[in-house]
């Protein structure tokens, strides 16, 4: 009977998703959390993501480009969405018609967003975005100390949040992040006559568990609530909301001293049984992982053997009591079995990027388990 499912899919967990979230709030207790959704939730997808978030409580919702914030704006009922990137021209018609909030990163997008005040007839509102080390976006110095000259820059616009962002989180002994805290209690304190004191908020994941002089009044977690340990070094608090589900295409019994998969890279030394998965780096299970990975079938964890191919992975179930892996048994890759932070540290990188790759290259199931 053909399978309803998928063959190989992308299962995202929205109850651990939810319990990441609460588990979040519990640690800045009280203060509120602003879930980061960009880049279609880190690839978990947005859209779902930012409902179940939704329905758990969470008001404020975080993306890159006004593009996403349009689109969930469609698809749920959140009160505020914030778009870290700011306006360009083009775009001004978007923020209106999605009531998106805007993070103005630079005098110019203040500028621009002044004459969209203008246009309205009434004060737009805004996030401004003070750096405090990044060198990325936000204004500079040169620019705080012209605002602070001008005040009149900023007329029609009003501040409903500042934001600054932090370079070390991840590093709590780095004293870059008291640094960073210090210049933008400074930086608040000038800009006070100027915007006067909006709601602030500096913290992303990591920076939560930095301690409560980080939290402010609005935090702004997004890996954390994906499965990604936000404290490295330390045990993960988190759930692991994402995995990787694939049916086996073929069982088959290889002789000792025979090679599995590519460039022969895989010899065996005994009589092996070795399944076939449908899914490779094609789908973001990078090349690099091969030879390192776990998996888990019939609840047994097996090693991922050979090298992973475009669409197929093939593993050594020999271990598994035998007449448990057919075609179509369900194997699991990723998540509980081998975290997304082992995975990045496999291939050299960091779970941000195992998140990204593997989310936007597999077809996503959705499961609920107890928040
Ligand atoms: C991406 C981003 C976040 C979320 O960071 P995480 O480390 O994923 O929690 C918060 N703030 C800004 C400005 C960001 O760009």
């Amino acid at each position: 009977m053909p399978s309803p499912e998928p063959e190989a899919a992308l299962v995202v967990d929205l109850g651990a998703v939810v319990s990441n979230y609460r588990l979040i709030g519990d640690a800045q207790g009280g203060v509120p959390a602003a879930a980061v959704v960009k880049d279609d939730a880190y690839g978990l997808g947005a859209t779902a993501v930012a409902t179940a978030l939704s329905a758990a409580g969470c008001e404020t919702f975080v993306v890159a480009r006004p593009e996403e914030g349009a689109v969930l704006r469609t698809q749920i009922a959140a009160p505020r969405i914030i778009v870290l990137n700011g306006p360009r021209q083009q775009d001004l018609a978007l923020f209106r018609e999605h009531r998106l909030l805007p993070v103005l990163n630079s005098l110019d997008q203040i500028a621009l967003w002044r004459t969209e005040a203008g246009k309205a007839g009434g004060p737009s509102p805004a996030a401004l975005h003070v750096d405090t080390g990044m060198n990325r976006l936000g204004l500079a110095e040169s620019e705080v100390q012209r605002l602070e000259d001008a005040p009149d820059l900023v007329n029609g616009i009003v501040f409903d949040l500042v934001i600054s962002h932090l370079a070390c989180a991840d590093d709590p002994g780095n004293p870059m992040n008291e640094a960073q805290r210090a210049r933008f209690d400074a930086v608040l304190a000038r800009l006070a006559p100027t915007i006067g004191r909006p709601a602030r908020s500096l913290a992303n994941s990591s920076g939560i568990f930095l301690g409560p002089a980080f939290h402010y009044d609005l935090t702004r977690p997004g890996v954390a609530l994906y499965g990604v340990n936000p404290l490295p070094g330390q045990p993960n608090p988190m759930r692991q909301p994402v995995s990787i589900r694939a049916e086996v295409l073929q069982v088959r019994d290889v002789d000792a001293g025979t090679t599995v998969g590519y460039g022969a890279a895989h010899r065996v030394a005994g009589p092996r049984q070795i399944a076939t998965i449908p899914v490779g780096y094609a789908n973001g299970l990078w090349r690099a992982l091969g030879g390192r990975l776990e998996a888990k079938v019939a609840g047994l964890r097996v090693p991922v053997v050979g090298r992973i191919s475009m669409d197929l992975t093939t593993i050594d179930v020999t271990e598994v009591p035998p007449g448990q892996v057919r075609p179509g048994t369900v194997v699991e890759l990723v998540g509980d079995v081998t975290p997304v932070d082992r995975i990045a540290e496999m291939a050299g990188t960091i779970g941000y990027e195992v998140l990204t790759s593997l989310g936007h290259r597999l077809p996503r199931r959705y499961i609920e388990t107890g928040a």
